[in-house]
C-alpha cells in the first residue's frame, strides 16, 4: 500500500472515496513523512508493544505503527472512515479496527485482555485532547507511554514548570503521572486541511508510581484546581474561598507557615512536591 504520508497519495484516497472532512471530529490528517518518522522515533516501538491509536483517520500513522509494533488497536469515531481504513490497512494482519468514541471505551479492559501495558500513539483530535489524556491517567489504564500530536500551547502547558506563564493545573496533573518531553514542533502545512494552530509532538513517559506521595488524591487535585482557578489570588484567599475544599484561611495560613512559604504566596510558585506537602498537611 502506498505511503499516505506523501501528500499525493492521501489526496488520491480522499478523492477516491469522496471523503468530506468533519470539523466536529477535529480531522486534520498528517501529510509529512519526516514528522511521522519523528513520532515513531519518540514512541520507540518494538514487536512486544501493543499500541492504542486514537483516531487513525485514513490510516497514515497506523501503517507506520503496524510495521513496528506487535499489535495496533485503532479506535475511530467516524464511520465514513471505516471502509477507507479497511482498504489502506488491508495488508496488515496485526491491526484491530474499532469504530467507537474513545471517550466511551473501556481502555482498561483492552489492556487487561492484552495482558500488558499499552503505548498510546496518536495525532489527537484537538477538541478532546485533555479529556483523553487525563481520562487515561485518572482511570489508571496500564500504560507505558503516550506519544501524541497536540496543539502547541497545550504541549507547552503540559511541560511547564513553576513560575512560568504556562504553568497550571494541567502541568501538575500530567507531571504527577508522567515525565513530559516535547519532541517536535509541527507547522500547519504538515496537515490536510491546515489547522488554525501550530502543533507539537509530546511524549509522556508514565511513572510506575507518582514522583510524590499523596495521602488523598482527590483533595490533592481539588487543591491544584482551586489554586489556579483564581490565578492572581494568593493561596490563602484562593483556597479559603473554595467551598469544595472545606478548609479555612487559618488552616491554609498555618500549613504555609509550616512549609516556610510566604503568607502571600500564589499557586504558580509551588512545585509538585510542595503541592503534595500542602495537601498532606491539610488532608
Ligand atoms: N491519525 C490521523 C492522521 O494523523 O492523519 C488522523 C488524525 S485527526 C487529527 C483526528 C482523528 O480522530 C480523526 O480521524 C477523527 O475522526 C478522530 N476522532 C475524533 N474524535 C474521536 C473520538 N471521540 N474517538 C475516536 N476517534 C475520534
Amino acid at each position: 500500500m502506498a505511503n499516505l504520508g506523501i501528500p499525493g497519495n492521501t489526496i488520491e484516497v480522499l478523492q477516491k472515496y469522496h471523503f468530506i472532512f468533519q470539523k466536529k471530529y477535529g480531522q486534520n490528517f498528517l501529510i509529512d513523512t519526516r514528522v511521522l518518522d519523528k513520532i515513531m522515533g519518540a514512541a520507540d516501538l518494538t514487536e512486544d508493544d501493543c499500541v492504542l491509536e486514537i483516531g487513525p483517520g485514513i490510516g497514515t500513522m497506523t501503517q507506520y505503527l503496524a510495521e513496528r509494533a506487535g499489535e495496533v488497536v485503532a479506535v475511530e469515531i467516524d464511520r465514513n472512515l471505516i471502509p477507507i481504513l479497511e482498504e489502506t490497512l488491508s495488508a496488515y494482519t496485526n491491526v484491530t479496527l474499532i469504530n467507537q468514541d474513545i471517550l466511551k471505551m473501556d481502555v482498561k479492559k483492552l489492556a487487561r485482555e492484552r495482558g500488558k501495558a499499552l503505548k498510546v500513539v496518536a495525532n489527537l483530535p484537538y477538541y478532546i485532547t485533555t479529556p483523553i489524556i487525563m481520562g487515561l491517567f485518572e482511570n489508571h489504564v496500564p500504560l507505558k507511554s503516550i506519544t501524541v500530536m497536540v496543539q502547541k500551547e497545550v504541549a507547552q502547558r503540559m511541560q511547564a514548570g513553576p513560575g512560568t506563564k504556562d504553568y497550571g493545573a494541567l502541568s501538575l496533573a500530567v507531571q504527577y503521572y508522567a515525565r513530559p518531553e516535547i519532541v517536535a514542533y509541527v507547522p500547519q502545512n504538515c496537515f490536510i486541511p491546515r489547522p488554525q494552530v501550530g502543533s507539537s509532538v509530546i511524549c509522556l513517559e508514565k511513572y510506575d508510581t507518582p514522583p510524590v506521595k499523596v495521602n488523598a488524591e482527590e483533595q490533592f487535585f481539588a487543591i491544584i484546581r482551586a489554586s489556579f482557578n483564581q490565578r492572581r489570588k494568593t493561596l490563602v484567599n484562593g483556597l479559603g474561598n473554595a467551598p469544595e475544599l472545606g478548609i479555612s484561611r487559618e488552616q491554609i495560613a498555618a500549613a504555609l507557615e509550616q512549609m516556610q512559604l510566604p503568607p502571600a504566596v500564589r499557586g504558580e510558585a509551588l512545585t509538585l512536591e510542595q503541592f503534595a506537602m500542602l495537601s498532606n498537611l491539610l488532608f
